[in-house]
């Protein structure tokens, strides 16, 4: 048996899911015509309390899409120096959008409003790029899976408002982080101009993502994905796969953090870990002991049959998800519990 935990974007449609999509009633999206994909962006668009949504390929055309839309030549963004936008997009900030990017250094990836306060460059200053949009990740990916307080946003979005720039979520594993917290979507919806949301991560659809705005943010996202070669055409029996995943996976999300905390439970028993980054979702990073590189303990786990990535020097990743079983689980505290040097 293989556990493959490189990702929640690894699990394959149930058999429920997929029975959705042979179902679906299709047309020809490109001239706005597939029924399926009108009513999920439809409903995206209205769980979140936003005027319109467009259906994309990945998330990373959903968030370069939005950069673009935000940005111009010469423009920059704000964000943490792990964000996905930065580290993960093919450096698509620069070749989509000719714009710069303002590092700041969050705390496991999240940034705060006095951080984002000192970065804006003085509009005046012909030297420096236009400061003109912020970009949070939430859960924080590169940060362990870890959630902002919303409070926090709510303060960004203050300073963003006071300087004339926009805010974007990079919303990946965005429900990961509603079931763990007091906050509606609605109100998600309300403070950021523009939410990237994905379907194919913790929610288990095989493709697709969302991005979120105003309508007339959404009409020129459709112009930027035609350009980006991303207009489909039968696309609902993809949409399909999407609205069967936010009408019955997103709550079990908790189960797949419980999971997570577990596997945090045995590596910390186990002799070749350091460290480990508190778990809050469903991401698990540790740091390994000097003894131990990266490359060993990847291709060890491999030769048992579990799958995981390195997250950086001596640093690796687990991602529980909903193909992810108790049996599994089992077998992966037998395996990690054996490893010894
Ligand atoms: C996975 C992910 C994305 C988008 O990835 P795609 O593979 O392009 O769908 C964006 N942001 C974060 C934080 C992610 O984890």
């Amino acid at each position: 048996m293989t556990i493959d935990l490189r990702s929640d974007t690894v699990t394959k449609p149930s058999k429920e899911m997929l029975e959705a999509m042979f179902s679906a009633e299709v047309g020809d999206d490109v001239f706005g015509d597939d029924p399926t994909v009108s009513v999920l962006e439809t409903k995206a668009a209205e769980m979140f309390g936003m005027e319109a949504a467009i259906f994309c390929p990945s998330g990373t055309m959903t968030n370069q899409i939005a950069l673009k839309a935000h940005l111009f030549s010469g423009a920059e963004v704000i964000c943490d120096k792990y964000s996905h936008i930065y580290l993960y997009e093919g450096g698509g900030i620069a070749s989509n959008s000719q714009s710069s990017v303002k590092l700041l250094d969050g705390e496991k990836g999240r940034i705060t409003a006095n951080q984002v306060k000192a970065a804006i460059n003085n509009s005046e200053d012909i030297h420096l790029p236009l400061s003109t949009l912020v970009s949070l990740e939430n859960t924080m990916n590169k940060g362990g899976g870890s959630i902002y307080d919303f409070s926090e946003i709510e303060r960004i979005k203050s300073v963003c408002q006071e300087n004339g720039l926009k805010l974007h979520l990079d919303g990946a594993r965005l429900f990961n982080a509603l079931v763990e917290s007091p906050e509606e979507p609605k109100n998600y919806g309300q403070v950021f101009d523009s939410i990237s949301i994905c379907l194919s991560k913790g929610l288990g659809a095989p493709v697709g993502s969302l991005l979120l705005g105003n309508k007339d943010f959404i009409k020129k996202s459709r112009r930027i994905r035609k350009s980006f070669g991303g207009g489909w055409r039968q696309a609902g029996y993809l949409a399909a796969a999407g609205i069967y995943a936010l009408d019955n996976n997103v709550d079990r999300l908790k189960l797949d953090h419980a999971n997570a905390k577990t596997i945090g439970d045995i590596l910390r028993k186990c002799s070749f870990v350091k460290d480990i980054m508190p778990i809050d979702t469903n991401i698990v990073i540790f740091e390994l002991e000097e003894a131990w590189t990266n490359a060993e303990m990847l291709e060890t786990l491999k030769a048992k049959g579990v799958l995981v990535v390195g997250f950086g020097p001596q640093l690796i990743r687990f991602v529980t998800h909903l193909d992810f079983t108790s049996e599994q689980l089992n077998l992966l505290e037998k395996v990690l519990t054996q490893i010894k040097k």
